[in-house]
């Protein structure tokens, strides 16, 4: 299920400029409806459900449906964020409420280095992401050998 925005939570965060969703969306969905103020995805089938909306919505009004690799078919997921950790309340189909707590990372908007630091490359055709083996802490990637 793409992003779904519940109108009752909504505040169209409080009509500033650019509403929290549209300015996390990767793929620029999220709209304002002036009138109303509330925000909308405007195309569901370009969503690929990558929670950003959700995570950052300060209303928790954006809902998109709970992975079944991390919650059961038919949980709700709903992420709290704090200034250093997130809280997810995950409700199960039978009611039960459970709450996980994890930090989140405190890196300053626009300060975070993409490599980690890590020694690139650019050999697009090997197995290994631009950074491995150095971020793996070995020293080669091992794949099958023929
Ligand atoms: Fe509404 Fe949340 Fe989007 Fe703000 S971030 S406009 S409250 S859905
Ligand atoms: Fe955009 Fe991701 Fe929200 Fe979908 S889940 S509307 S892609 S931010």
């Amino acid at each position: 299920m793409p992003s779904y925005v519940n109108p009752e939570k909504c505040d169209g965060c409080k009509a500033l400029d650019k509403t929290a969703c549209q300015h996390i969306c990767p793929n620029d969905l999220m709209v304002l409806e002036k009138e109303t103020m509330k925000a909308f995805n405007r195309d569901p089938s370009m969503c690929w459900e990558c929670y950003n909306c959700v995570k950052i919505c300060p209303t928790q009004a954006v809902e998109v449906r709970g992975y079944a690799d991390f919650v059961p078919m038919g949980a709700s997921a709903t992420p709290l964020r704090s200034t250093d950790n997130i809280i997810w309340t995950v409700k199960f189909r039978n009611g039960t409420l459970k709450r996980f707590k994890f930090p989140i990372r405190t890196t300053p908007e626009g300060a975070a280095v993409p490599d980690g630091g890590f020694p690139t490359h650019m050999d697009l055709k090997g197995p290994a992401l631009s950074t491995e083996p150095a971020s793996l802490g070995l020293p080669e990637v091992f794949t099958l050998k023929g």
